[in-house]
């Protein structure tokens, strides 16, 4: 068997002051492990001098690939098009402005050759500024336990390595390269964690303000929602909706009663409303359940909801 190839794929946005020194840290380490190895800078867009600094180390390097995107499109889909183009059968990431420390790297392989498929970095000694980053990031690493199951303490953590195949077909955009061990928890691969050195950011500054929190709750509310429901949108919208239909009608029968039983008029009482607005809003739910249930038949056509591990015949 040809010894396994190491990708470390590393998104960049302008960080030019960064690029020499993460460079030497980065191939010093792989240099020592003594297997086939890749460097992807993806560069998301620079407008500094990121790019010329790579080019120029690509030149030196054989190791080395460059992605240029014409614009900025994010760090996800810098991630993703490291993902598409990475040829590793372990696949490492990580931020480009040496708050993550290449040292780590041969002890996340480690764990990967334990039989994990995720191994994630945790910045227990987080140097981040307190209340901007490491009070959100507390509340929002909890929640995020919480919705998906997957018990890691630090999901902002760039610094995580894969086995190459957990990565096939998965789907980033927008700001879900947080969550990247979650969509692959979903296909039933087995994560772990391993604590990892943090440096304060020495150059340049942070691309992400506090909105970033309102975004990362959002998105963990939709890979709840996508891991559970996905596949049946109808449960959880036609069972809201039918509870809602369930309760008009059962008003709309008390009120009934009152009027033909008691003779008592029905017209000025606020309970009429709410069943009538009840009703109306619980079909609404059931048809919106079927239309989703259609989207995701479309989704679905041509794609796999399953992942295979084995197959023998
Ligand atoms: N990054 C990127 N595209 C963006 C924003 C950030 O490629 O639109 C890169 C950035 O260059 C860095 C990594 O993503 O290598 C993490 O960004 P940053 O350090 O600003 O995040 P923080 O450490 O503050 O959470
Ligand atoms: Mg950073």
């Amino acid at each position: 068997m040809p010894p396994e190839k190491i990708s470390v794929v590393i998104p960049v946005y302008n960080e030019e002051k960064s690029i020499p020194e993460l460079y030497y840290e980065l191939s010093s380490v792989l240099e020592t492990l003594g297997k086939p190895y890749e460097i992807i800078f993806v560069d998301d867009g620079s407008t500094d001098n990121s790019f010329a600094l790579m080019d120029d180390i690509h030149s030196r390097n054989k190791n080395i690939k460059i992605i240029r995107f014409r614009r900025n499109f994010g760090q996800s889909s810098a991630i993703l098009a490291g993902f598409d183009h990475a040829e590793g059968d372990v696949i490492i990431t990580m931020d480009a402005d040496l708050q993550n420390d290449p040292t780590d790297i041969p002890r996340l392989l480690n764990k990967i050759n334990e039989g994990y498929d995720v191994v994630s970095g945790w910045r227990a000694d987080r140097k981040d500024p307190f209340l901007s980053k490491k009070l959100p990031s507390k509340l929002s690493n909890w929640l995020a336990r919480k919705l998906t199951g997957v018990n890691i303490h630090d999901f902002g953590c760039t610094l995580k390595a894969y086995r190459g195949r957990t990565l096939r077909n998965i789907e980033l955009y927008g700001e879900m390269h947080r969550y990247i061990p979650a969509l692959i928890v979903r296909k039933g691969f087995r994560v772990t964690e391993i604590k990892v050195n943090h440096n304060p950011r020495k150059f340049g500054e942070t691309k992400y303000g506090t909105l970033r929190l309102f975004h990362g709750f959002l998105d963990l509310i939709n890979i709840r929602f996508w891991n559970q429901y996905s596949e049946r949108p109808l449960h959880l919208f036609g069972t809201i909706g039918l509870m809602q239909f369930l309760l008009g009608f059962l008003i709309g029968l008390y009120l009934l009663i009152v009027k033909f039983v008691y003779y008592q008029s029905i017209a000025e009482r606020p309970l009429l409303l709410l069943a009538v607005l009840l009703i109306i809003l619980g079909i609404q739910f059931i048809i919106f359940g079927f239309m989703s249930d259609i989207l995701v038949k479309l989704y679905y056509t041509g794609r796999k909801s399953y992942e295979i591990e084995r197959y023998i015949t």
